[in-house]
Formats: structure tokens, C-alpha cells, sequence
């Protein structure tokens, strides 16, 4: 038995829907593998500034702050377009990733071989495609100071972002990357503008000297921003870990999220630092929003749900093999045929959010034997 705590914050839109079928994956957990966790559910977002006057109560903060891992749904819709900015839905995602310091945003892009014709490149350049990007997510451009619009005369302007990073900054994600290598096929590509950027030439020697003094048995490459771009349109299966900063995470990670084709495949999980204790934060969520378009309709495919909680027993708890069947049940799913509208195909049968997490749930009884 296991009594990992788990704060659940399925948010707004299609977030409850897709965290719907989690919790039922977590009642056959609890039924079929006697793992059970100590599950409490808040509200976050756009429905908890409806509710609590916020989009994050200090009581869910507080939550937040002690659980062993957060899931996360998706926040946000117009209906809160009005609402002050600092209680905005998005605001309760930026709450949470600095109280937490969750540094380290973990993307992956694995392309299933039964979808990857879904994708908009030639099947033989990513079928089989893994590839996971470590993004640096709390400091860089988005964050750096001096920034903001300052009146340079009459009919000028200027505005001013400022990109800035720390040996220790770069220190911990670095070693975020090269931990994961090595449960992965150990290859790190670090990516910059080191040709023109001083915090460019900053990272690259930071990077270089850690892997030297510390994680030599992984094989690393340098790459810059724009070249990797390129790469990961045109190779992207010569790359296992990319290892990068805020900006070019952000823009990089949307290149290889969309190699695999479908927003409703992809799961993400953001890191902390490891605490004295040996804990770390961690919070787990789709890649995609809240959908309004779709919400209410049963139409969400709840995949990247699942599998960001699928990541969760991975890193948060060294849950292996569970993550590993959760991923082959999905895995199973999809070569039986069986699709969400979002990612039909001809001749496949197509389900609702509800029959699809039903289905995993069947694949998972299945491969356990029940
Ligand atoms: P979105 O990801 O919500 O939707 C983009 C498109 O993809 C829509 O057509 C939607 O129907 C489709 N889609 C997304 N997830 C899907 C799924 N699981 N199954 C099937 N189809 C899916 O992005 P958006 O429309 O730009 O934003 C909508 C709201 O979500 C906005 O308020 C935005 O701020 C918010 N948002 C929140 C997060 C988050 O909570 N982390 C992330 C992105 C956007």
C-alpha cells in the first residue's frame, strides 16, 4: 500500500473531463494493484475564482506545498477574459510553478506507430520517434530584470526584455538532463546561441563543465537554437534528451510536441529541486488548454491526461512497470483501432472521452491479467 499524497486540480473546461477518467485509473490502481493514494481535489482556476473570489486559494496553496506530486487539468476561457490579471485562471499555473519552484519542465514527444501517419512529416522520418525536451522554466528572458517600456522622446519608445541566467541555474537543469539520459538512451544535446549571446556562451560552458566533472558516461552535443530547429524537423530521431533554456524550450518544445500530431497526446511534468528529505516538488498536466470549444461535449481526448499521470508514478514515484502498463495500455488502445474525433482516422472507431478511458482501463485488466 502506498499513501502518496496527491493533490488533484482538474481546473476549467475540458480539465474535468480528462481528469475524470484518471481517477478511475486510480480506482482500478487501487482495486487491481493495491496501490492506493490519499487523493484530495481542489479547485483551480477560472472555477475556483468563481467560487473562492481566486484562481488559487491560499488553502489550495498550502495543499500544493505539501503533497508528494500535483495533477493538473487545464485552466482558462474568455468567460474570465475581464478579470484582473493577477487573479486570472493562468495566474494560479504561475503560482504554483514559482511557490514550487518547479524549474524544470519535462516534454515529451513519443510518436505511437499506430498515429504516426497523423503527423505532418513523412512517416519513416518519426515513426518510432521518443524524444523528451528539459526546458529551464523558471528564469531567462521571461523573467530577467530590467524589462518593461520606457519613453525614449516625443514619438520614441523602447522595449526592454532581458535574458539572464546563473551558474546555479543552468547547474540544476543540466543535471535534471543528464539524470534523465541515463534512464533513456543517455545523449544530451544542449541548445543555445552561443555564436551570438553571451548568456549563449554562458550556458554552453556551464553545461560542458558539469557534464565533465560529473556525468561523462553520457554522450553530449551542442546544438544552436536555430540549427535545432532545423534538426528537429528534418532528424528529429538523432535526438534523445534536449536540454534548453526558457525561450528556446518554449518554441522547441512545440516544434517536437507537434512531430507526434495530435495536442491531445501530449502529457508534460514540471520538476523541483530535490529537498533535504529527498523529495521533490512535482506537478504533472497536459500540454493542451482548457478547450472551451469542445467542453461539455465528450469530446476531450483524455490521453495526455493519463499519461502525465502515468509520468507522475514514473518520477514522482518510481512506480516503473505501473507507468510502463498505463503507456503500453494507451499503446494497445490506439492499435486496436480505437480514436478520439481529434485524432480519427478512416476505418477506426471513434469514442467519446468516457469510452476511451474505459477502454484503457479494459487494456489494463487485460495485460494484467484480470
Ligand atoms: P487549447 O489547447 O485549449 O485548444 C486548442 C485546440 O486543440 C482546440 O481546437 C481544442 O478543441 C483542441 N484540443 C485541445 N486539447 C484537446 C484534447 N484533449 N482533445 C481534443 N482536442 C483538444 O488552446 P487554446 O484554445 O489556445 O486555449 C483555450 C484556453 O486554454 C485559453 O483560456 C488558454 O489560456 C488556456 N490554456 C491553458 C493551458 C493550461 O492550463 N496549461 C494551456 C494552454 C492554454
Amino acid at each position: 500500500m502506498s499513501n502518496k499524497k496527491i493533490l488533484v486540480l482538474p481546473g476549467d473546461g475540458i480539465g474535468n473531463e480528462v481528469m475524470s477518467e484518471v481517477l478511475h485509473i486510480m480506482d482500478w490502481m487501487a482495486k487491481n494493484k493495491t496501490l492506493s493514494f490519499d487523493v484530495s481535489e481542489r479547485l483551480v482556476g477560472g472555477t475556483a475564482y468563481d467560487k473562492e473570489g481566486d484562481s488559487i486559494s491560499d488553502s489550495t496553496m498550502q495543499e500544493a506545498l505539501d503533497c508528494d506530486a500535483i495533477l493538473f487539468g487545464a485552466v482558462g476561457g474568455s468567460k474570465w477574459d475581464g478579470v484582473d490579471r493577477n487573479k486570472r485562471p493562468e495566474a494560479a499555473l504561475l503560482r504554483l510553478r514559482k511557490e514550487l519552484d518547479l524549474f524544470a519542465n519535462l516534454r515529451p514527444a513519443v510518436v505511437f506507430d499506430a498515429l504516426a501517419d497523423s503527423s505532418s512529416l513523412k512517416l519513416d522520418i518519426v515513426k518510432g520517434l521518443d524524444i523528451l525536451t528539459v526546458r529551464e522554466l523558471t528564469s531567462g528572458v521571461y523573467f530577467g530584470q530590467p524589462r518593461g517600456v520606457s519613453k525614449i522622446d516625443e514619438n520614441e519608445e523602447k522595449a526592454i526584455d532581458t535574458q539572464s541566467y546563473t551558474t546555479s541555474e543552468i547547474d540544476r537543469i543540466s543535471r535534471v538532463a543528464f539524470d534523465l539520459a541515463k534512464l533513456r538512451n543517455n545523449k544530451v544535446t544542449s541548445v543555445e546561441k552561443s555564436n551570438v549571446m553571451e548568456t549563449g556562451m554562458f550556458w554552453k560552458k556551464v553545461v560542458t563543465k558539469i557534464h565533465k566533472d560529473e556525468f561523462s558516461s553520457v554522450e553530449l552535443n551542442h546544438m544552436l537554437a536555430d540549427n535545432c530547429a532545423m534538426q528537429l524537423v528534418r532528424n528529429p530521431k538523432q535526438f534523445d534528451v534536449i536540454l534548453t533554456d526558457n525561450l528556446f524550450g518554449d518554441l522547441l518544445s512545440d516544434v517536437s510536441a507537434m512531430l507526434t500530431g495530435s495536442l491531445g497526446m501530449l502529457p508534460s511534468a514540471s520538476l523541483g529541486s530535490i529537498s533535504k528529505t529527498g523529495t521533490r516538488a512535482a506537478m504533472y498536466e497536459p500540454v493542451h488548454g482548457s478547450a472551451p470549444d469542445i467542453a461539455g461535449k465528450g469530446l476531450a481526448n483524455p490521453l495526455a491526461m493519463i499519461m502525465s499521470f502515468a509520468m507522475m508514478l514514473k518520477y514522482s514515484f518510481n512506480m516503473i512497470e505501473d507507468s510502463a502498463l498505463i503507456e503500453k495500455a494507451v499503446q494497445n488502445v490506439l492499435s486496436g483501432g480505437f480514436r478520439t474525433a481529434d485524432i480519427k482516422q478512416d476505418g477506426k472507431t471513434i469514442l467519446s472521452t468516457s469510452q476511451m478511458g474505459q477502454k484503457v482501463i479494459e487494456e489494463l485488466s487485460k495485460l494484467d491479467g484480470k
